[in-house]
């Protein structure tokens, strides 16, 4: 049996005729970037993730630097957010001449360390960045009060995220501005880049929709210089589509996540996994299902990928460790778990679509490494 790390297939499978349907009408109306489908998408997206406005751009990672740029954060300033995660969180602050200040992560979350926080912030810092990793939302509550109390602006990196709650308050509705990724892979994914920026002040969210149109109110008048970061009509066409469907798929995430707990219980007690944990204030969506192997984490992916297991490191390199950050000055070790993170754990397949007997199948294989595993001792 072949298990793939994700296969959309059917999902698109099922959608197909909503699907071409949906092409069809965007190429019939030749209006292929901005117009009424993205606005149609923002009204769909800002109703969905609790907000008063959502501004569709060109990908997650600009969705970030818009958020960024629309705060006017810039050279001097200080952000905080955390080395684990997919690199355009660091280069979003780093791209507007900010200066990416790191805190470790919480290790049974992998979300950043709220605790660690307060000590970080300076007279220079503007803004906290937390990433919702893998489906689950940082611990906002504390990140709120902080925020409240030294004046600082929230952007979440929701990019995995949406659907996902705390406290019943949805992704990307928490902070001043919430970020949003549709690349194909996301929970929520178009066919081609995409993203959005969700926010519920009004003068933030004109100033983002002034900033994707090369910073023009009006055509030709340019009152600063912002990106080319439109959302075109057939990826909001499509996410329309999908959209519908969301929350029936991050259910179905759920419930494979459920099956693993069950299947893997035994091999976690055994001390041999870390399982994901999920806070009891958290709906996790389950963007990735991620165990912790400790010190055999490469074995184990040795071990699946010759079973037909799909598998993937999410990320094998923390920002703070990365050469472009080097200017930095981080070192090896300021950032212990999210380093212990990157070399232990391992994503799983982790779909909607993911057949029980799929499951079986990986548990099994997982089954077999630990036998062998406790065979060599
Ligand atoms: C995917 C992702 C992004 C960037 O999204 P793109 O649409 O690929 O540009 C940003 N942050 C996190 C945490 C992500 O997972």
């Amino acid at each position: 049996m072949k298990v793939p790390l994700i296969d959309l297939s059917g999902q698109h499978q099922a959608l197909r005729t909503d699907l071409l349907g949906a092409l069809a009408r965007v190429i019939d109306s030749q209006q292929f970037v901005l117009g009424s489908e993205v606005a149609s998408l923002e009204e769909e997206i800002a109703r969905y993730s609790t907000t008063e406005f959502a501004i569709g751009c060109a990908s997650g990672s600009d969705a970030l630097l818009l958020a960024l740029m629309a705060l006017d954060i810039k050279a001097g300033d200080e952000v905080i957010t955390t080395p684990f995660t997919f690199f355009a969180t660091g280069s979003a602050i780093a791209r507007v001449d900010a200066h990416p200040r790191f805190i470790d992560i919480d290790p049974r979350t992998y979300n950043i360390n709220v605790d660690l926080v307060e000590a970080a912030i300076t007279d220079r810092t503007r803004a906290i960045v937390p990433v919702h990793m893998y489906g689950q939302c940082a611990e906002m509550d504390k990140l709120l009060d902080i925020a409240g109390r030294y004046n600082l602006s929230i952007v979440e990196d929701a990019a995995q995220a949406i659907g996902a709650t705390d406290r019943g308050r949805r992704a990307g509705s928490m902070g001043q501005l919430g970020c949003f990724s549709f690349y194909p892979t996301k929970n929520l994914g178009g066919a081609g880049d995409a993203g959005m920026v969700v926010t519920s002040d009004e003068s933030l969210a004109a100033r983002v929709r002034k900033l994707r149109v090369h910073g023009g109110a009006t055509e030709y008048q340019h009152d600063e210089v912002g990106l080319n970061s439109r959302l075109d009509a057939i990826q909001a066409a499509i996410l329309s589509v999908k959209l519908k469907h969301l929350d029936e798929w991050s259910d179905a995430r759920r419930s494979k996540a459920a099956i693993y707990d069950e299947l893997l219980s035994e091999a976690a007690l055994d001390g041999k996994f870390v399982l994901p944990y999920v806070r009891p204030q958290a709906r996790h969506i389950f963007h990735q299902y991620v165990i912790r192997a400790p010190g055999y984490r490469d074995e184990l992916i040795q071990h699946l990928s010759q079973h037909g297991v799909g598998n993937k490191v999410y990320y094998p390199v923390p920002l703070h460790l990365q050469p472009c950050f080097d200017y930095l000055n981080y070192r090896q070790g300021d950032f212990p778990e999210a380093e212990r993170a990157s070399l232990e754990t391992l994503a799983l397949p982790c779909f909607p679509e993911l057949t029980e007997q799929q499951q079986h199948y990986v548990g099994e294989v997982l089954a077999k490494f630990v036998i062998a595993e406790k065979a060599s001792g």
